[in-house]
């Protein structure tokens, strides 16, 4: 008898304790934490969406092939999806793109020698590759790599 009435009072005891804890909790936690993570949550959302889309674009649809021009200039329109190769008198000088991100920037990268920043452009099965990646200093700052006629993101 005295033993069952000690068991219960250490039970109602321990309850309310309990209770009031994860209710203190709840109070406090969601008014700080959820403010500023709910728009940071949808953002890393619509990120992972416009990454997701882009690459589905670049894989499903043809991949990019060279245009070579003859000169050392780009011309004032860009293919679409192609890369354009300025070559005079048998020199690569430059190889250009509109930027794979849609910004409609035109990227051009030089490839002779003794220029710095400059690229190496292979070309498989008329499929550009180019060593090292691209990596925008303004605009878009888009950063990517272009194999065998194919961007890969890097972010
Ligand atoms: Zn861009």
């Amino acid at each position: 008898m005295g033993r069952q009435r000690f068991r219960h009072h250490a039970q109602s005891d321990r309850r309310p304790g309990r209770r009031r804890t994860s209710a203190g909790d709840a109070e406090v936690r969601p008014a700080e934490e959820e403010t500023p993570m709910i728009p940071a949550t949808l953002k890393a959302w619509w990120e992972d969406l416009r990454r997701w889309y882009r690459t589905v674009r670049e894989q499903r649809g043809p991949a990019r092939k060279l245009e070579i021009i003859e000169g050392d200039m780009m011309p004032t329109t860009m293919p679409a999806r192609n890369l354009v190769l300025a070559r005079e008198d048998g020199e690569d000088w430059s190889v250009g793109m509109l930027c794979p991100c849609g910004c409609g920037d035109v990227i051009e990268l030089m490839l002779i020698k003794n220029t710095r920043p400059r690229w190496d452009l292979t070309i498989e099965d008329g499929r550009p590759s180019l060593h090292p990646s691209v990596w925008r200093a303004t605009g878009c700052r888009a950063h990517f790599w272009l194999k065998n006629g194919r961007v890969r993101w890097c972010s």
